[in-house]
């Protein structure tokens, strides 16, 4: 049987499947019938006794290393022994005869209801500690066990509903032969992350999870975007040469890694790298980049019990400072918000969280949150170049009022005699009103860098995330281009920096018409430095110009992928 979706993250991968899914049944409104009451309580005690023993155990197991989020564990066992919360669970089962699970549901429920309506965010924000109580007493109940992702005992191919960001940055990315989803857009940062570390990715198989079996054996062909299921063995042995050749495709393109990323003709096209964390797999890359073209600061704020210090953030970002030295890091400011979500800090639900509280919008409505990252950015710059960069900006009201947040953060390291330098000021051109008045922009800031995967979103409305509408996502739509060049030549023409950072910027197709549109610099993951050093390589100015020139001549996006498809 062969399932069908979207390729993600190229590849092949031969492998067994492990089901991760992390959602929690949300039980129905059921009685047990007079009798079967004290059995129902049975199981609620039982299932809170293993709660605690889950807790502690986890509880010990980070208390050396984090004691910080250790306590949130002492905390969650409180809430599981809360007398009030007991006392109502067992009425509800004993008096009104609620199946456990039920009881378990409603009753926190109401808990985390009144917590989330309580105007004190001290004691709102504890709604979250309330919910993760009641899914761990849920799970129990259903027998779901909790897989840990970071820490995998064999090679998996995980088929997921829905694998979020947070969970692909957590991965034991040694372990993960490749991901398979329900859900996801190919420009989702769960598809960045799977791209970034070579992992291949099929997202939007419709009925992954009903078809597919834990353990199953499986081909996965993410450039054809194809998952078969139980292979037979002359399917195994096509899979094996056709492994074989994008392997020997990949060591060709290795060779060109450390390259300097010069055309033929001796144009030098600045390679930038994309990260998320600090790492130094990820940091090793900067033996053959020429700077940080995108720092994902908002992946320090995931996935953890509380929101990073100034301290620790601070630590983090001299880290790359100092290993990039005399070469520019930009540090993007915290882009939270979209499907971007924090674990320690719950955000209001949105209709459309992509066109909501996002980054730049987030840290405007959470000051303080905003004042402690530019301090920590600030305080780093002494250690090397940081330009710092703005993200999801609208309009030049949006700059000028980041800048007095950083003006305001500046006087009070000055005041506080706390050393720093002077940084460079950018911005994302990622929403298309920025990009329109690109000319207007250039002039009240130092640089920019291009974000096609959400100037994509915006410009043609097709939501990043959602692989249905992935048809319309149209990365080559002549109108790309357009606003491509139209914001290249305002920052070239006022001689100002411009870099692109999406990922069609690391595109072997696309790249030669972006240079013929007048880009020098590339920002991407290291993973895809080879290929694209290769396609650099391998053209001149003369030829990216007249790519360019006849992409800008197509009219539609068909059209031009085919053009680029075979261009050079
Ligand atoms: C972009 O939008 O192109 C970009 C680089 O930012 P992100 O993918 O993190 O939204
Ligand atoms: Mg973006």
């Amino acid at each position: 049987m062969v399932l069908n979706g979207k390729g993600a993250a190229a590849g092949i991968a031969v492998g067994s499947i492990l089901i991760y899914n992390d959602k929690i049944q949300i039980p129905c409104e059921s009685f047990v019938p007079a009798g079967g009451e004290q059995a129902q309580l049975d199981k609620y005690n039982l299932i809170k006794k293993e709660a605690l023993e889950e807790l502690e155990s986890i509880r010990l197991s980070i208390q050396k290393l984090d004691p910080a989020k250790a306590g949130i564990f002492i905390a969650h066992k409180e809430i599981v022994e809360d007398i009030v919360i007991n006392e109502e669970i067992t009425a509800k089962i004993l008096k009104d005869r609620w199946v456990a699970d039920w009881a378990v549901y409603s009753v926190y429920d109401t808990f985390i209801s009144v917590l989330r309506q309580t105007p004190d965010p001290m004691i709102s924000e504890r709604a979250v500690d309330f919910e993760d109580v009641r899914d761990l007493l849920l799970r129990l109940l259903y027998g779901q066990k909790k897989i840990k992702l970071s820490s995998l005992n064999e090679p998996v191919i995980i088929a997921a509903g829905d694998f979020k960001p947070s969970d692909a940055a957590s991965m034991d990315k040694e372990k993960v032969l490749a991901i398979l989803s329900e859900h996801g857009g190919l420009t989702s940062h769960t598809a960045i992350i799977a791209k970034s570390y070579g992992i291949p990715a099929v997202f939007g198989i419709e009925g992954l999870l009903k078809t597919i079996k834990q353990g199953q054996s499986v081909i996965v062909d993410a450039g054809e975007g194809i998952v078969i299921l139980d292979p037979p063995s002359d399917a195994k042995k096509k899979y094996e040469e056709k492994y074989s050749a994008f392997c020997r495709d990949r060591e060709d393109a290795e060779k060109y890694r450390t390259a300097p990323g010069c055309t033929s003709c001796g144009v030098k096209i600045d390679i930038g790298l994309n990260i998320a964390n600090t790492d130094d797999k990820e940091l090793s890359a900067s033996g053959y980049t020429d700077s940080v073209g995108v720092f994902r600061t908002e992946f320090i704020y995931m996935g953890r019990a509380a929101l990073p210090a100034e301290d620790e953030q601070f630590s983090i970002y001299k880290k790359v400072l100092e290993c990039f030295k005399e070469r520019p890091v930009i540090l993007r400011t915290m882009d939270i918000g979209g499907d971007k979500k924090l674990s320690c800090m719950e955000l209001p639900d949105e209709e459309n969280p992509f066109l909501g509280n996002r980054a730049l919008r987030f840290c405007f409505k959470n000051p303080d949150i905003f004042k402690t990252h530019i301090r920590a950015c600030l305080r780093a710059s002494v250690f090397g170049h940081l330009w710092l960069m703005l993200p999801m900006v609208t309009s030049l009201e949006d700059i000028r009022k980041a800048k007095e947040h950083i003006a305001c953060a500046r006087s009070e390291l000055e005041k506080e005699g706390k050393s720093f330098k002077e940084i460079k000021l950018g911005i994302m051109i990622e929403i298309p009103s920025v990009a329109i008045i690109a000319d207007l922009v250039c002039a009240e800031v130092d640089f920019a860098s291009i974000g096609s995967n959400d100037l994509i979103q915006y410009v043609c409305a097709a939501d990043r995330m959602n692989v249905e509408v992935e048809p319309y996502y149209q990365s080559y739509h002549p109108a790309m281009f357009r606003l491509f060049k139209k914001t290249i030549d305002a920052f070239n023409d006022a001689g100002k920096p411009v870099s692109f950072c999406g990922e069609l910027g690391s595109d072997p197709k696309a790249v030669p018409a972006l240079i013929g549109l007048g880009m020098r610099k590339l920002s991407m993951n290291a993973a895809c430095v080879p290929a694209v050093k290769r396609t650099i390589a391998s053209l001149t100015i003369k030829k990216a110009e007249e790519i360019a020139a006849n992409v800008l001549r197509l009219p539609t996006a068909m059209e031009i992928e085919k053009y680029l498809q075979g261009a050079l």
